[in-house]
């Protein structure tokens, strides 16, 4: 299935972990090109998994991913600016090293091109013969960042890249990644827990349960009008007096044990509005005006008030 989509697919995603764990299932969309795609969702929920396969850090049991049709060049930054940079290598060679495997400039052009990445992320040129212990949280993760622009890809994967900063920094590199997202037209998938983070990046929002997407639609749809029961009580449980805190209040309940999901629905162990048929039957993706639900029913505000 294809959405809004002018250039990019990717589709169909089967994800197990080292483990043997089925941790995503029957994930699919699609992204077009320059667009960001929020996935949001509660640790565990297998988000972190999906940016992997996609990533092609993990291998998917089945499914597909395509960019016009051919296997796109992906770039990920993760959430731990300590642990992705290899310590043992300066700055500008982390940075160079994508150019370099995959010839994207002439030997003589690289250290030009390492010195106007480091600008572009707010960095000295200068920085480039440091190491990375020589920096601190915020500015490893511009170096990340950095090191994913150089291996100019068609698509990037931002998985809580602000999760392990302070608030502050966390804005500074917000700031950074939507100023670079409007220059050079990014397209990418930005991953997080943290409902105001993802309002502030994303174009459109996918919401993951227990390995699956429950509601995909655009950010404005998921956060003034939100369909599936998980998605309203996630927005409902943030705390609207303060906009910088949104990250993922509680819901009532347990996230249930990803390999032992429930029967049917996977969120009827948490929903107020289950019904018998959704022990039974696990409901599809519908779709209905520019948006995806996962839910048997047509959950309105009106009916949502009164559950059956
Ligand atoms: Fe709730 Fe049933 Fe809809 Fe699942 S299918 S979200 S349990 S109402
Ligand atoms: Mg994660």
């Amino acid at each position: 299935k294809t959405f809004g989509g002018k250039a990019g697919a990717f589709e169909r995603l089967l994800g197990r972990t080292p483990r043997g764990l089925r941790a995503v299932r029957d994930v699919s969309f699609s992204i077009s090109r320059g667009e960001v795609l929020g996935l949001v969702g509660e640790s565990g929920c297998g988000k972190s998994t999906l940016a992997r396969v996609i990533g092609g850090l993990l291998e998917p049991t089945g499914g597909d991913i395509a960019f016009r049709g051919v296997k796109p060049r992906l770039q990920m930054v993760f959430q731990d600016p300590f642990s992705s940079l290899n310590g043992r290598w300066r700055v500008d060679d982390i940075i160079a090293e994508p150019i370099r495997t995959h010839r994207l400039r002439p030997k003589g052009e690289v250290a030009g091109r390492v010195a106007e990445l480091l600008e572009q992320v707010g960095l000295s040129p200068a920085d480039g013969v440091k190491y990375p212990q020589a920096f601190s949280g915020g500015q490893r993760q511009r170096i990340s960042i950095a090191r994913a622009l150089a291996g100019e890809p068609d698509f990037l994967i931002l998985d809580e890249p602000t999760s392990a900063l302070d608030v502050s920094v966390q804005a500074q590199i917000l700031n950074l990644l939507r100023d670079l997202q409007s220059r050079l037209g990014l397209t990418s998938l930005f991953i997080t827990h943290n409902l105001s983070v993802v309002r502030l990046m994303a174009d459109r929002v996918g919401v993951m349960y227990l390995g699956e997407l429950v509601e995909l639609a655009s950010a404005d749809d998921i956060f003034t009008n939100p369909k599936h029961p998980y998605t309203r009580l996630l927005i409902d449980a943030a705390p609207d007096l303060d906009p910088i805190d949104r990250t993922l209040h509680p819901i009532p309940g347990e996230l249930p044990d990803p390999s032992r999901p429930p029967s049917g629905c996977s969120f009827r162990t948490r929903c107020p509005y289950a019904q018998p048929l959704c022990a039974e039957t696990p409901p599809p993706l519908r779709w209905e005006a520019a948006r995806e639900v996962r839910c048997h029913f047509d959950l309105t505000p009106k009916s949502l008030s009164v559950p059956a």
